[in-house]
């Protein structure tokens, strides 16, 4: 079965006794057991709830991995993952990484004596030169958000596994729907699932998936111990939105290259970072290694002074934080999502003043390029009525 099948189905003929297609919210935190050393496979919701279990059961196979773990949010699933290292670890992090990722290293795991550094993960020899005998894992987001660098899965998977470095993909941007992680040499895939997965704006989730026996039953431990699960009311929700993921990334897809090849030509836009578009240094490799590309994409305005009323007069398009939902929204990265990453760090990236990022939703494609060109024409003629 294709992927699209798999997805509509989540859940829906695994209720045999009542048959119902929609799977059950099981909204227990105790399961009775039948008689003294036999359980029904559950215990208690924090180690296994079955509502939950669909779920965990669907991610897995989605990322061709071996076993799913569901989370409160994608941060609670970073959190867990991270909880595999010790004192004394170190971990090679993805440069344009998300904000709340670079906070959870340096502010708190770093208390822990967990350390990392920060490195274009496409760059082999940065790779090379981050990798110390201590290095025990590698963090990659691929595309990042917001500059939309791409990384070659395959190449630094491998790299990864030939020293030891256990790999954790970020698949938020692009879902098992266009990219697969585990089938490139990635051990570990983690989802801010209130993203494209979730999709509607509305569940707060994260989810793991791992590759082998002994990382699956190590993160089965560190799941359960930490507890940061999700509860069955929002695993039923996932599923719900989950079930739609192949139409809407193909309408977010096809609305972002419309709209990215609009600001490409527009006279008010300094660049368009997308790797849909053939000018784009990952290209290539993002042709390689997905079938397609997120609803999210970048663009720098030529003078930061347009920022101010471009956000002012978008109407449909929203000016709010986060990302994938149905709806489109924009954010201003420099003060907004990644605000907790340091200026230094910051500039030589190129998250400035003049960056904007767009999520893209599924809308008419009409509505939306009428309603960005048009803050676009009033943000102009007020720029072009200031004193120079
Ligand atoms: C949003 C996001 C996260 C964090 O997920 P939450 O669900 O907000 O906790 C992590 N990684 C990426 C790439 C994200 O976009």
């Amino acid at each position: 079965m294709k992927i699209e099948s798999h997805l509509a189905q989540i859940g829906s003929q695994s209720d045999p006794d009542t048959g119902a297609v929609s799977f059950p919210i099981y909204q227990s935190t105790a399961f009775r057991h039948p008689k003294l050393g036999q359980s029904t496979g559950f215990d208690y919701s924090r180690t296994k709830n079955p509502t939950r279990a669909i779920l965990e059961q669907a991610i897995a196979q989605l990322e061709s991995g071996d076993q799913g773990f569901a989370c409160s949010s994608g941060m609670a699933a970073l959190q867990t993952i991270f909880a595999m290292f010790s004192h004394g670890d170190h971990l090679i992090v993805s440069l344009d990484l998300y904000g709340g990722t670079y906070r959870l290293l340096e502010k708190i795991m770093s208390r822990f004596g967990v350390t990392a550094t920060y490195v274009d993960t496409n760059d082999m020899d940065a790779l090379e030169a981050a990798a110390k005998p201590n290095t025990k894992g590698i963090v990659v987001e691929t595309p990042t958000n917001p500059l939309m660098m791409v990384t070659d899965l395959e190449l630094v998977c491998t790299w990864a596994r030939n020293k030891g470095i256990v790999s954790i993909v970020d698949n938020t941007l692009l879902t098992p729907f266009l990219q697969r992680p585990i089938e490139l040499g990635a051990d570990i895939i983690i989802h801010s699932a209130t993203k494209y997965l979730g999709g509607h704006n509305d569940v707060l989730a994260g989810l793991i998936v791992t590759k082998g026996k002994e990382l699956s039953e190590q993160m089965a431990i560190l799941h359960n111990s930490i507890g940061a699960v999700l509860g069955p009311q929002d695993s039923w929700l996932l599923m719900r939105g989950m079930k739609t993921l192949a139409l809407r990334m193909e309408r977010h897809e096809f609305n972002a290259t419309a709209l990215a090849k609009f600001l490409l030509t527009h006279p008010l836009i300094a660049e368009v970072y997308y790797p849909a578009l053939e000018n784009h240094p990952g290209f290539a490799i993002q042709n390689k290694q997905s079938s397609g590309n997120t609803g999210i994409f970048s663009f720098k305005v030529q003078d930061a002074r347009l920022v101010e009323p471009i956000l002012r007069h978008i109407q449909l398009i929203a000016f709010a934080e986060s990302l994938g939902g149905v709806e489109s929204l924009m954010t201003y990265p420099a003060v907004q999502t990644h605000a907790d990453i340091p200026l230094e760090i910051r500039q030589k990236i190129g998250v400035d003043d003049r960056l904007l990022r767009f999520s893209v939703g599924i809308e008419h494609i009409d509505d939306l390029i009428e309603d960005l060109g048009h803050a676009l024409d009033l943000a102009g003629a007020e720029l072009e009525g200031e004193p120079k």
